[in-house]
């Protein structure tokens, strides 16, 4: 039995061959390649999803709300409050992760014989999540400083008619955020050629210089912004995300999430975390400075950085990327190489991690230039 491997196995086609979605989880000191929240929860929190966890321990032996009434009320009030536009709770919907979100999303309109298009480098997920559900993926371009030249995109979006435009915006991994006219502008290419349905990413918005694009979502029906508590909520373990669109996509979406998706125990969980959104968030202003502060170091190392709107700084170039981000873990630092050649990913840390990283960086210079 032990001989079987996975390619004895008769797995879909599309998936011969290829790798899971893996970032290393490895045991360094300093681990800045995941852009979590770097703050464990404050205590009173961790009290207080304990009380709602036991409550919710009391009726397990039922199927939780299948419709997370309760949490997509808090979730549309958070949004209503921060977004600079009022959200109704039939507008939100929630699930494991925003990853799980584009899942559905992906199952109700895209699936065999349609197709889905990003602007590439990006959030490499789109497109693993459109291969599991058997969508069509189109790369589309970007310039060389990551910037997406909104006539090259358009042309593309006519070119393809893709079924779902993915947008992330500030972007993952390069940092920098997508302006409000180049959105509005794919939209309208997007609604021209199909019309498809444009998903906004906006899992760091929080950290953003600009505004959410929550108000755009007034009278564009087939807009989706996703957002994740994964990320500036610092709760990247209890995986919870949520999209806010028109009603109609809501209902849409009902057609393929397996019924009581989201457990007794994630809701309660999520619900308690937003009881305490401003401690939460608190650390965010903080964060931001340090995302600042590590633009503004590495600059004066000598490095090329993207201009970064989320909780990370894209850093560059290396002749070998790969060579770079062993060098770099081998000073005890883990960050990222997203396979964009040239191009490292650091997440801000603490004040503490980051100096520790700007250490490693510096080291890397000196012995290089040595
Ligand atoms: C981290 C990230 C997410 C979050 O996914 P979750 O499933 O909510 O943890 C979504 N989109 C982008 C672009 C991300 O970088």
């Amino acid at each position: 039995m032990s001989d079987v491997t996975i390619d004895d196995l008769p797995v879909r086609d599309e998936l011969r061959g290829k790798s899971p979605y893996g970032a290393p989880q490895l045991d360094v000191p300093v681990r800045l390649n995941t852009n979590e929240n770097p703050y464990p929860l404050p205590e009173p929190l961790v009290e207080r999803i304990a009380e709602r966890v036991r409550e919710a321990a009391r009726g397990l032996n039922r199927y939780p709300d299948r419709d997370a009434v309760e949490l997509r009320t808090q979730l549309a009030r958070y949004l209503t409050r921060t977004g600079g536009h009022e959200v109704t709770r039939a507008q939100v919907w929630a699930a494991n992760g925003s990853n799980e979100i584009i899942q559905q999303l992906l199952q109700t309109f895209g699936g065999p014989g349609r197709t889905a298009i990003g602007f590439e480098p990006s959030y490499s997920m789109h497109a693993l999540i459109a291969r599991g559900t058997g969508t069509g993926w189109i790369s589309g371009p970007r310039r060389d400083d990551f910037t997406i030249d909104a006539d090259a995109a358009a042309r593309a979006i006519a070119e393809n008619r893709p079924n779902v435009v993915f947008l992330t915006t500030p972007n993952n991994p390069t940092g920098n955020a997508v302006p409000r006219e180049t959105v509005l502008a794919l939209y309208d290419a997007a609604q021209a050629a199909g019309p498809s349905i444009v998903v906004v990413d906006e899992a760091y918005v929080e950290f953003s210089h600009g505004d959410s694009l929550l108000p755009l979502l007034q009278g564009r029906p087939h807009l989706v912004i996703s957002r994740t508590m994964s990320k500036a909520f610092g709760a990247a373990g209890l995986r919870l995300g949520y999209l806010a669109a028109a009603p109609a996509v809501v209902d849409a979406v009902q057609l393929v999430r397996l019924p009581y998706h989201l457990s007794a125990v994630t809701q309660a969980t999520a619900l308690a975390a937003l009881e305490h959104t401003d401690t939460l968030l608190g650390y965010v202003e903080q964060l931001k400075a340090e995302r600042d502060r590590l633009v503004a170091e590495l600059r004066a190392l000598g490095f090329e950085v993207t201009e970064s709107d989320a909780n990370f700084v894209q850093f560059g170039r290396f002749d070998d990327a790969h060579r770079a981000w062993r060098d770099i873990l081998d000073r005890g630092v883990l960050v990222r190489d997203n396979g964009v050649p040239g191009w490292l990913r650091v997440t801000a840390g603490t004040p503490a991690e980051n100096d520790a990283f700007l250490d490693a960086v510096r080291g890397l210079k000196k012995e290089r230039n040595a």
